[in-house]
């Protein structure tokens, strides 16, 4: 089968990492690069590909179909509106843009092209986000009603870019965008309302973190927090169902589940002192009223992205990324922002897409 040709635009972290993952898959090749950074554009020649001395030189080159842009956010959407009117497919970085209304152009553009445009939504397919859709999807702990979602690391807000608010700088931009992706993407219902209040402990214009909570029509909550000042950090997953709590603790997948054994109504904890008090309350349950089990991990197959991506360009298959999703989430974003800014709950029911 003819291998799909992509011309990656900006050759930094992402780029030069999105070369290893195309150079992975067998439906696509790296046809160019092109980076505005002279000694970026050098790199991509050291790693063996051909570099575009402009843009328009990349995006009139007819042998290439797709555009991947991995430049810094706010020329996303310059980029997508102009690699679709040359009449390429586009794979965009996350977040597609800084609003949904830019996003609403590009869709526009694709549309009107007749192009396929999608978003790297890529942590769809982490491993420790699939462990928890599947004790959500299979109620392993029973019906899941609150769910806690962190990211938390000591080292500020990484790189020159990421600190700027014209460059779409920013952690609820940064992290944001996949942590509310992965939750849209698993709960069956719609998000009703939002509230927030973003961090300003580094001194930037853009939040260098946040913590927001969420309300699912269904009754789940979400704890979503993201820090960049944690010298400590909370598990990645804390995870409340209606007959056990389950815990992933990083990245390693290191995890465990804690359920009912059934004897929780037979064997009465005891009560413990607890500082000045006696508690029975928060005494630990009884080792019968219990089951502990290793959280099993998944290992997830190379990131399906670009399998998944060249068969919507064949017209053989759905995109796994829809942008009707990213829509959603773009407005999400941007009820949070308001959230954070007013310190009001917003709905956001009508922005709700329904699956
Ligand atoms: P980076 O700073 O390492 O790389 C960006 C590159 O784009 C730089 O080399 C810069 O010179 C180049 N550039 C800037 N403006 C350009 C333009 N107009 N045309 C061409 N090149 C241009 O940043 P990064 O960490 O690689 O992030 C790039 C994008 O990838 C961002 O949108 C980011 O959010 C996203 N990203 C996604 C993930 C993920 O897991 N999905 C991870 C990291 C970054």
């Amino acid at each position: 089968m003819k291998k799909l040709k992509v011309t990656i635009i900006g050759y930094g972290g992402m780029g030069s990492f999105h070369a290893k993952l195309i150079q992975a898959n067998p439906e696509v090749e790296v046809h160019g690069i092109f980076d505005i950074s002279e000694s970026r554009q050098q790199a991509g020649e050291a790693d063996g590909y051909s570099a575009y001395a402009s843009l328009e030189e990349a995006l009139n080159d007819a042998c290439a179909d797709t555009i991947l842009i991995a430049t810094p956010n706010d020329v996303h959407k310059e980029i997508a509106v102009q690699a679709l009117e040359a009449g390429k497919h586009v794979i965009c970085e996350k977040p597609v843009t800084l609003t949904s209304e830019e996003l609403s152009e590009i869709m526009h553009t694709a549309e009107e092209q007749g192009r396929v445009f999608m978003v790297h939504q890529n942590r769809r397919w982490d491993s420790d986000f699939q462990m928890v859709k599947d004790l959500y999807e299979k109620r392993k702990i029973g019906e899941i009603f609150h769910i806690e979602s962190r990211v938390q690391g000591a080292n500020g807000i990484p790189g020159d870019w990421r600190h700027l608010k014209a460059h779409g700088g920013g952690m609820l931009l940064d992290w944001g965008v996949h942590l509310f992706d992965q939750l849209l993407y698993m709960v069956d219902s719609p998000l009703v309302k939002v509230a927030a209040d973003l961090s300003y402990v580094l001194g930037d214009e853009v939040d260098d973190g946040f913590i927001s909570y969420l309300t699912f029509e269904n009754g789940v909550t979400a704890l979503v927090e993201v820090g960049t000042t944690n010298y400590i950090k909370l598990p990645r997953w804390y995870i409340k169902g209606t007959k056990g709590s389950a815990v992933i603790e990083d990245w390693d997948l290191k995890g465990k589940i804690v359920k009912q054994s059934g004897l929780e109504f037979v064997v009465a904890p005891k009560p413990i002192k607890a500082g000045q008090g006696l508690t029975k309350t928060m005494a630990p349950p009884s080792e019968e009223s219990i089951i502990k089990e290793k959280f099993e991990k998944v290992t997830t197959q190379m990131d399906p992205f670009y399998t998944n991506f060249a068969k919507v360009v064949r017209g053989e298959s759905e995109p796994i990324v829809k942008n009707e999703e990213v829509y959603q989430l773009m407005k999400i974003i941007e009820s949070i922002f308001k959230a954070a800014e007013t310190g009001q709950v917003v709905d956001v029911r009508e922005h709700s897409y329904s699956k």
